[in-house]
Parts: structure tokens; sequence; C-alpha cells
């Protein structure tokens, strides 16, 4: 048998079921449901998942029979929506790479070392693969730059920002690893992931080289819930004199999250893609935005509120599953 195999049932030709892109679960269900270790996800597990696997190849886990639509090439409400979501999104992964970088420096073990790295590579990655979908939107290259400033510069600062200094704090000047991922898990990534999960969906019917994009970031972002929990459960079973701090950290970072305009952001973002909806409406057709729910009866509150109840149930999964709860 080969080595693949024999470190799980869940693998097939070497890459495993939850990196496929075929086989894989969205994004909320598998990091609900998807046990993953440092030491299982090496180096080795994501040369064989992810180029292949996940990416079927491309940088931008796009696939050549997929192309962006012309109602997605012209000015109006829908192109304006995924651009400004885009934009964002990409300053968001760009954020994340440069601080793992700081946990790739602190790691105190190889397999958190090799494993933040393939993180690093990652969000790195997701940057490069939103902001490439503004080039394919018609976006000027020498543009991009400029474009991506007046579509998300404001929320950057407003959000982002605060964010980041939030996780420099514990990490660069902290040192602190254990703080680091679980800044990056809970309050990062937990509540990030349900607004991907959202994005990806409602951008199928009118933008699916968008939602083929999100899919794939989204298949990561599986793994980097999985294994930050992992390393944080562990850490707290051996250290439960470190529960006390942790708990403080968690709080001060859901304070700060409290005072950030997120939902002003999400709402806005939500109002506008609204418009594209109403103009577009008949290409959603009968598409299920969630079971049971047709995309063309949402409402920009509806959706809004939803993605939060999701961030809200993720994150608590996450605390839970850390011994956190
Ligand atoms: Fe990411
Ligand atoms: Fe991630």
């Amino acid at each position: 048998m080969t080595t693949s195999l024999a470190r799980g049932q869940n693998t097939l030709a070497g890459v495993p079921v939850e990196a496929d892109r075929h086989r894989a679960p969205g994004l909320l269900d598998g990091a609900l449901n998807t046990e993953l270790t440092p030491e299982g996800c090496d180096l080795g597990y994501w040369f064989r998942a992810v180029p292949d696997g996940t990416l079927g190849g491309d940088a931008m886990g796009r696939s050549p029979d997929v192309t962006v639509p012309d109602h997605m090439l012209r000015h109006g409400p829908l192109r304006q929506a995924v651009m400004q979501e885009l934009a964002f999104r990409s300053m968001a992964e760009e954020k994340a790479a440069r601080a793992i970088s700081h946990l790739v420096a602190c790691a105190p073990d190889l397999a958190g070392m090799d494993f933040f790295t393939t993180q690093l590579m990652d969000e790195a990655r997701h940057a490069y693969a939103f902001r490439g979908h503004l080039l394919e939107l018609g976006t000027p290259g020498d543009r991009l730059e400029a474009v991506m400033e007046e579509l998300a510069g404001p929320d950057r600062d407003a959000i982002l920002t605060p964010l980041e200094e939030f996780g420099l704090d514990v990490l660069r000047d902290g040192r602190d690893y254990i703080g680091g991922v679980v800044t990056l898990t809970v309050l990062v990534e937990g509540v990030l992931a349900p607004t991907a999960e959202l994005s990806e969906r409602k951008w199928l019917p009118f933008d699916p080289a968008a939602a083929q994009i999100e899919r794939a970031a989204g298949i990561d972002e599986i793994r980097h819930l999985s294994v930050g929990t992992t390393i944080v459960r562990r850490h707290l079973r051996r250290h439960p004199e470190e529960l006390d701090r942790i708990r403080e950290l968690v709080a001060s970072g859901t304070e700060l999250w409290s005072r950030l305009p997120v939902q002003e952001l999400t709402f806005r973002r939500e109002q506008l893609y609204q418009q594209g909806l109403e103009q577009h409406r008949d290409l959603a057709g009968d598409y299920e935005v969630w079971p049971g729910r047709r995309l063309a009866d949402t409402t920009a509150e509806e959706r809004m509120l939803t993605a939060a109840a999701w961030a809200r149930t993720t994150q608590q999964a996450r605390l839970a599953e850390m011994g956190l709860a």
C-alpha cells in the first residue's frame, strides 16, 4: 500500500477527499466535520492535495470551460458588487499571509512550521486569485492597485487594519504562537468563512468564474480551520493553566470585532448585489442559495443575517472543539 492510502481511508489516487475539488464538502460543513492535524497535513499532503486536487493545475483554481459571462463585463451593480467584494477579500488575504509569516517564524515545532508555510502559500494564493479575477473582469494590470484602493481602501482601513494590529500585537510583538493561532482560527477565519461560503453560493449563477475561485479557496479554509483547531486543542490539554489567558484573548478579540463596522459593510455589499439580482433575476432562475431558499426570493438583509448566523455557529463550534466553550 502506498503511504497516502496507509494514512487514511479517505484518499483516492493520492488526493484526499477533503481537498478534492469534485468531492470536498462545502466550507461550513467541512469546517464543522473535518478533523485534520498538522502532522497529517504535512508538506507531502499539501503537494499531493492542493496543486492537482484542489486547483486542478490552475493557480486561481479556474477551469478553462468556465468563462466570465458578458453581463459581468458590463458596467452595473452586479459587476461593481463582485469587484468591491473581491478587492476587499484580496486585501484581507494579503494581510493574513503577512501575519502568518510570524507564525512560521515562531512555531515551536517542525509540524507547525511546515503547516503554516503551506497556509502562508494558500493565503498568498487567495489574494492572487481574488485580484486575478479583477483582471479577468477587465481591470488593466497597471491600474489594478489603484482600482482596488478605490473599491476597498476605506473598508480595509476601517476593518482589516484594526484586526491586523490586534493580530500583530499577539504574534509579532508578543511572539505568542498559540495566541496567534487562536486569533487566526477563531477571530479571523472563523468569522470570515461564512461570508466566503455565502459569496460562493450567491455568485454561482451570475459569475461562475468567481464562484470557482471562491470554491478552491474555501477548500483550503477547511484545512486551515481544522488544523488550527487541533493545534489549540492539544495545547490547552497539555497546558490547562493557559485556559484563562486564551479565554481573555478571545474575549478581547470578540470585543474588537463588535466595534468594527462589519455589519455595515456586509449590508452595503448585499444591497448592491440586490440591485444586480433585480436586474438579472432571470439568471438566478430557481437556483437555491441554500436548501429550500431560492436566491431570487432572498433580500439583502436575509442574506446578511444568514451569514451572521453561520458565523456564530462556526465560531461556537471552533471554540467548543478547542476546549474553550
Ligand atoms: Fe484565505
Ligand atoms: Fe485561510
